[in-house]
């Protein structure tokens, strides 16, 4: 059942029992029980003020880096993907750009503004929330990197702004004060040129589709890099491309891709992970940790 509800105040729509598999890029995951669209920074913050303080709480971006269990999620999820899509420029080399815009159209308008720093989020399949949270990284850039202040709301519903030295910023992790979120990111990029940031963004999503799997549902790297080597050369090392449960298959393409090539369950997909996570470290000694978010409740315990 997907019950929709219209709040009066806050407004916003309510859902419940939403099926997650709609919202994250492996096509998996069982039903949030609550799914809350808000319509303005206002009803979102009075949304939170009113929840109760024990109610777990869930932002989602793309859902493009999430392993949502089969059971679902518990509390509510917070969808930033429809309000907080606003990119602007706030004076010569500075961006806003709020939490549920796109990282590829962040790059895009980058370019268009002649600033350089922002192409490498172009092949990112996520938001500038999810970006921020996972500080996102490709191709030798980073978010945080380009990141001057942040906006953020906490449970009560309050704004704040924040700074990069408010968090602990690490590689594709990002923490910071408990129990608040991000709404926006203010980034500082370099004069450039639009004409070598195009080609360059191009020549980034032409690299992407030569060595990734981009047309099949998967949450981009699955490990995080160990220091010093790739979990993609380990997993391939370890004779495991093409390794299968389910509807879950170790990419081909790229060893540290784990594709859903259609009916997969999450519970096949975290299966795979862990017998991934174990042949390597038996086989090379190096224990994998998940750059993948998994969340959630196993089916049995929904
Ligand atoms: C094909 C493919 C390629 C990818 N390539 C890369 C890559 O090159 N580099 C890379 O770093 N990642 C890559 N990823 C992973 C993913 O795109 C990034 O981690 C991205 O930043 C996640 O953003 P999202 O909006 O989808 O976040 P979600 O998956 O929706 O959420 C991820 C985490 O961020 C949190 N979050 C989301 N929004 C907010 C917010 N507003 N405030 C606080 N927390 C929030 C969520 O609660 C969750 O913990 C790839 C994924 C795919 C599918």
């Amino acid at each position: 059942m997907n019950a929709v509800v219209e709040p009066s105040v806050p407004r916003g729509r309510l859902r419940r029992n939403e099926p997650m598999a709609r919202h994250t890029s492996w096509r998996v995951g069982g039903p949030a029980q609550k799914f809350y669209e808000p319509v303005s920074v206002v009803d979102l913050a009075a949304f939170l003020a009113e929840l109760p303080v024990d109610e777990p709480l869930f932002w989602l971006g793309l859902g493009s880096n999430l392993l949502v269990r089969d059971g679902g999620l518990p509390g509510t999820v917070i969808v930033t993907t429809g309000l907080l899509n606003t990119v602007e420029r706030l004076d010569a080399k500075r961006l806003r750009a709020e939490a549920g815009v796109a990282c590829a159209k962040v790059a895009r308008f980058a370019a268009r503004a002649a600033l350089t720093g922002a192409e490498f989020l172009a092949g990112i399949p996520g938001t500038m929330g999810g970006a921020l949270a996972m500080n996102a990284g490709a191709f030798g850039g980073e978010t945080w990197n380009v990141v001057e202040r942040v906006e953020t709301l906490d449970r009560a519903g309050q704004h704040r702004e924040r700074l990069p030295a408010d968090y602990r910023i690490g590689y594709r992790q990002a923490s910071g004060p408990a129990d608040e979120w991000f709404i926006a990111a203010h980034l500082r990029l370099e004069s450039g040129d639009t004409g070598e940031s195009s080609r360059r963004i191009r020549e980034l999503l032409k690299r992407r589709s030569d060595t990734q799997p981009t047309g099949q549902a998967s949450c981009g790297s699955v490990f995080r890099n160990p220091p010093g080597d790739y979990a993609a050369r380990l997993i391939e090392a370890s004779g495991l491309k093409g390794r299968r449960i389910g509807g879950a298959c170790v990419s081909e393409k790229h060893a540290n891709f784990i594709v859903n090539t259609g009916g997969a369950t999450a519970a096949d997909i975290e299966s795979l992970i862990r017998e991934v996570a174990a042949t390597v470290e038996r086989v090379h000694g190096v224990r994998l940790a998940p750059e993948v978010n998994i969340v959630g409740r196993p089916a049995d315990d929904a």
